[in-house]
C-alpha cells in the first residue's frame, strides 16, 4: 500500500505517491523559479505564498496520477527540516491536516537525508540498500555542502561541511554576476563546457587541510574580481565577452569540483570506505559527475550519484519515509518545523 510524500522546504512544491516496494505511482513538482528570477534568489515570503497556492493541487495531481484514493494511503510523510520557515510550514501544516482528516499516521523527514537517499533510487525503483552501506555521503545543494559517514539511510555521522556558502549558492552567485538568470548552476555549467578550465587560478580553499569543512566564499570573491577588476561593483553595467564568461565558468566549476573530490577521497581513505554516494542539486552537474566517475575508476571505489532529475528538490526522494516506517518511527500530530539545524543535522 502506498504512502504520500510532501516536499516544500525551499522553492519547489512537490508531492509523490510511492508504493511500499518503492515504485513511484504518481508525482508532481511545481517549481517557482520564474517567480524568483527577477530577484536572482529565493524570496522567502514569495516562496511561502506560492507554496500555499500550489500545495493542494500538487498533492491532488500526484494522487490522481497514482490512481489511488486517499483511503489507500498508509502514511503521509513531510520534510519538516531544514529549510525556509514559511515554506516548511506550508508542507507540514498540509500534511498534518490531511493526516488528521484521512486518519493516517504522519512521518517527518530530514530533507538532507532524503537528498542522499535519492542515490538509492533510479527513476522508478529502489536499488539494493545493503550494497551501498557503509559509505561516505556528500550532499552538495543550494543550502548545504556536507560530508557524512553513513551506516544506513537514517544513521549519518557528520564529518564536516561548509563554513560559509554552499557549493550551489556559489554557482548561483557566479551565475548572477554573469547575468545568467536564476538558478545559475545549470547555466554556469553549460557555459563552462565551452571554456578553458585553467584560464583563471581560482582558490581551492581548505583543500590541503585535514578536516572535512569547506569554504566557497573566497572563491566567489575571486570570481568577482576576475570579472570586475578590484573596486568596480556594478555587474549589470558590465559588458563581458562570451569567451571570458565561459573561461570564468570553467575555471570556477573546476575549482569547486577539485575541492569536493579531494575531500571525498580523504574521507574514503580515513574511514576505510569503498563506497561514495552523492546527492543534492549540484550533483546534477555533468562535469562533477564525470570527474567523480573517473576518480572512482582510478581509486577503485563504488560510486552512486543520484539520478540527475532526483538531484534537485523533489518528493520522490521522500521514499526514505519507508525506512522510517519500517522502524516504526512516526511523528506526532503536534509536529513543528525545524528551519535551521545544528551543524550537520
Ligand atoms: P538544500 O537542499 O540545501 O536545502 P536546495 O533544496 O535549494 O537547498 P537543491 O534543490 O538540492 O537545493 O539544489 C539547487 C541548487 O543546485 C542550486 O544552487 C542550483 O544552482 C544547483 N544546480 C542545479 N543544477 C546544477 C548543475 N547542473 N550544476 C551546478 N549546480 C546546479
Ligand atoms: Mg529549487
Ligand atoms: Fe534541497
Amino acid at each position: 500500500l502506498p504512502i504520500l510524500t510532501i516536499e516544500s522546504t525551499c522553492d519547489e512544491t512537490a508531492a509523490a505517491v510511492i508504493s511500499d516496494d518503492c515504485v513511484v505511482l504518481g508525482q508532481c513538482i511545481a517549481t517557482q523559479e520564474a517567480l524568483h528570477e527577477q530577484f536572482r534568489g529565493v524570496v522567502p515570503e514569495v516562496a511561502a505564498r506560492a507554496h500555499l497556492e500550489r500545495i493542494l493541487p500538487v498533492i491532488d495531481t500526484a494522487i490522481r496520477q497514482a490512481g489511488v484514493s486517499p483511503d489507500d494511503l498508509t502514511a503521509i510523510a513531510v520534510a519538516d527540516r531544514p529549510g525556509l520557515a514559511g515554506s516548511l510550514l506550508v508542507g507540514v501544516v498540509a500534511a498534518k491536516a490531511l493526516a488528521i482528516a484521512w486518519q493516517k499516521p504522519l512521518v517527518s523527514l530530514n530533507h538532507l537525508h532524503a537528498h542522499l537517499y535519492a542515490c538509492q533510487l533510479s527513476n522508478d525503483q529502489l536499488s539494493n540498500e545493503s550494497s551501498v552501506y557503509p559509505c561516505v555521503g556528500l550532499i552538495v545543494s543550494g543550502g548545504h555542502t556536507s560530508l557524512y559517514y553513513c551506516t544506513s539511510p537514517l544513521d549519518l555521522e557528520y564529518l564536516g561541511g561548509t563554513i560559509d556558502d554552499a557549493a550551489g549558492e556559489a554557482f548561483d552567485k557566479v551565475g548572477a554576476m554573469l547575468s545568467l538568470g536564476f538558478p545559475g548552476g545549470p547555466e554556469v555549467s553549460k557555459l563552462a563546457a565551452e571554456g578553458k578550465r585553467d584560464a583563471y587560478a581560482f582558490p581551492r580553499s581548505m583543500i590541503h587541510e585535514k578536516h572535512f569543512d569547506f569554504s566557497f566564499s573566497g572563491l566567489k570573491t575571486a570570481v568577482r574580481y576576475a570579472i570586475t577588476g578590484p573596486g568596480q561593483q556594478d555587474f549589470a553595467k558590465l559588458q563581458i565577452d562570451d569567451q571570458v564568461k565561459a573561461d570564468v565558468c570553467a575555471s570556477f566549476e573546476t575549482a569547486v569540483v577539485d575541492v569536493l573530490l579531494s575531500k571525498c577521497r580523504r574521507a574514503l581513505k580515513q574511514y576505510k570506505c569503498k563506497q561514495l554516494i552523492i546527492g543534492g542539486g549540484v550533483a546534477a552537474n555533468r562535469y562533477l559527475r564525470q570527474r567523480f566517475e573517473n576518480a572512482a575508476q582510478q581509486d577503485k571505489f563504488a560510486l552512486t550519484i543520484a539520478p540527475p532529475d532526483l538531484c534537485t528538490d523533489n518528493a520522490v526522494m521522500g521514499a526514505i519515509a519507508l525506512e522510517k516506517i519500517r522502524r516504526g518511527d512516526f511523528a506526532s500530530f503536534d509536529l513543528d518545523i525545524t528551519p535551521g539545524l545544528q551543524r550537520g543535522f
